[in-house]
């Protein structure tokens, strides 16, 4: 019985956020009501010329170049042939023999592992339109609101060799094209598609084998699940010595299995050919540049920084940058507060502020709490102001107000007494009240240390200052 080795190759299809569709100005907005966004041109209508959007062929040539792509500089829109009722035009407008952007990499991580995925091409395309099916009424209904929607589809070498690589692959790649801010990579809206194509060969061999091709895959969860289910079940055929069909094949996330959906067809049968009605996309060189040089420092790079630059360690790393507004936040933050070290910060940020916002819903764009506040919490926590403690306790109220920490706690109250003569009183009180395990800890029980600052901390209502506590319990104890 061979062991078999996994071949997974992807292609991606991610919305363009322009404010209009790729040919026409009617609006992307998702969620209006049916066929509101429509004109002739995006119906379909004959006789009428598209004219291109250039904000999607800038959106397009950004991902190509934080991809390390080549980007051409002239490509040319081909017409797919195909049939579909929701798709007026009985072709798609998308990119062929020229796209505009090729021969490019990602690196992802498995654990420590790195490796570089290859891009074989990004093009640009135009989206279908959506059939809304009402068995209750036995018809169908048309929304062309989406047809026509700017896309690009990123195409991967088939480099990926375990379900793991596929969803590392794919999260690193949403965190990219929405750090670029060129979609908004809702994944549920249908803003981030991925299809999947899967194959297994005998290890040692270097031929592909048969593919499959899994759609309906609309979360990174059910990529990963559905390419597991998916491997096992080409296994099997083999091992049957049955033979894999190339296919078409729909996840279905209830059941955890892939079914089949239609043979595949190959490329000639769309009979491809270049748009007679669209001239050749053409860029211009200072433009591109210019692109080039606005583009925001992207996941990876951002990740590097925050462990040279802020000392953090890896997973923190990650974590604070999944999102780019998250690390904007923590950049923020820094800068704020020079004199802290930047794992105070990011403490907070990773713990209670991901918390609350957690627990709110909320997103870090939207807490009240902005990250001069956040900086501002950590400084009255080092210099004593306030304990670790009460910063945790008052984050949810902080994160809701927004109001700035010093302000609060003095207005409350709340700051952390360091006037020794008080704590020398509490402690004093405190040895008093508890004779039998002051007996004990003089005869060596130095445990209850954590007993005793515990009675001082209550007596003063969690507003001692931790430090001076214990330096008070060891010398009146030591007396
Ligand atoms: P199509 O549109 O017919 O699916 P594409 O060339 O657009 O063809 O996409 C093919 C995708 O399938 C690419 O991501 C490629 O890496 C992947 N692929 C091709 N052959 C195999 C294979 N034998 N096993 C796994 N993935 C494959
Ligand atoms: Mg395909
Ligand atoms: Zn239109």
């Amino acid at each position: 019985m061979p062991i078999y080795e996994t071949v997974i190759g992807l292609e991606v299809h991610v919305h363009l956020s322009t404010k209009t569709k790729l040919f026409c100005s009617c609006p992307t907005t998702f969620g209006s009501e049916p066929n509101t966004n429509v004109c002739e041109i995006c119906a379909g209508m004959p006789g009428v010329l598209p004219v291109l959007n250039r904000t999607a062929v800038e959106y397009a040539a950004r991902a190509g170049m934080a991809l390390n792509c080549t980007i051409n500089n002239d490509s040319v829109f081909a017409r797919k042939n195909y049939f579909y009722p929701d798709m007026p035009f009985n072709y798609q407008i998308s990119q062929f023999e020229r796209p505009l952007c090729e021969h490019g990499w990602l690196e992802i991580a498995t654990g420590r592992e790195k490796k570089r995925i290859g891009i074989t091409r990004i093009h640009m395309e135009t989206d279908a339109g959506k059939s809304i099916h009402s068995p209750s009424e036995n018809k169908s209904c048309l929304d062309l609101n989406r047809a026509a929607v700017p896309l690009i589809e990123i195409v991967s070498e088939p480099d990926m060799r375990s379900p793991e690589e596929a969803a590392a692959y794919l999260k690193e790649l949403h965190d990219i094209v929405v750090y670029l801010g060129i979609t908004d990579g809702n994944m549920e809206e249908g803003s981030f598609r991925c299809d999947a194509n899967v194959s297994i060969r005998p290890v040692g061999s270097d031929k592909l084998g048969t593919r499959t091709e899994l759609k309906n895959l609309n979360s990174f969860r059910n990529v990963q699940r559905a390419i597991e289910y998916e491997v096992i079940r080409q296994q099997d055929l083999l091992e049957d010595g049955e033979a894999v069909i190339q296919q078409t094949r729909l996840y279905d996330s209830v059941r955890n299995v892939t079914q089949a959906m239609r043979d595949k067809e190959e490329a000639q049968d769309y009979r491809y050919f270049p748009d007679p009605d669209l001239v050749p996309v053409h860029i211009d060189p200072a433009d591109l540049q210019h692109w080039k040089d606005t583009l925001p420092e992207l996941p990876a790079a951002r990740r590097e920084r925050f462990m040279r630059e802020y000392g953090l360690p890896e997973d923190d790393a990650v974590l604070l940058t999944s999102e780019r507004a998250l690390a904007e936040y923590l950049d923020q933050a820094v800068a704020a507060a020079p004199n802290i070290d930047p794992r105070k910060i990011a403490n907070l940020m990773t713990g209670p502020l991901l918390r609350e916002l957690n627990r709110t819903g909320a997103s870090v764009q939207d807490t009240a709490m902005n990250p001069k506040a956040l900086a501002q919490l950590a400084e009255i926590v080092q210099n004593g102001l306030i304990s670790a403690k009460i910063a945790q306790d008052i984050f949810p109220d902080l994160c809701a107000s927004g109001e700035m920490p010093e302000a609060y706690v003095k207005a409350k109250g709340m700051v952390q007494v360091s006037d020794t003569s008080a704590i020398d009183a509490a402690v004093a009180e405190v040895l008093k009240n508890n004779p039998a395990e002051v007996a004990a800890f003089k005869g060596g029980k130095t445990k209850l240390q954590g007993f005793f600052v515990g009675q001082v901390m209550r007596l003063m209502k969690g507003k001692a200052n931790p430090a001076l506590v214990n330096k008070a319990l060891a010398e009146q104890l030591s007396k």
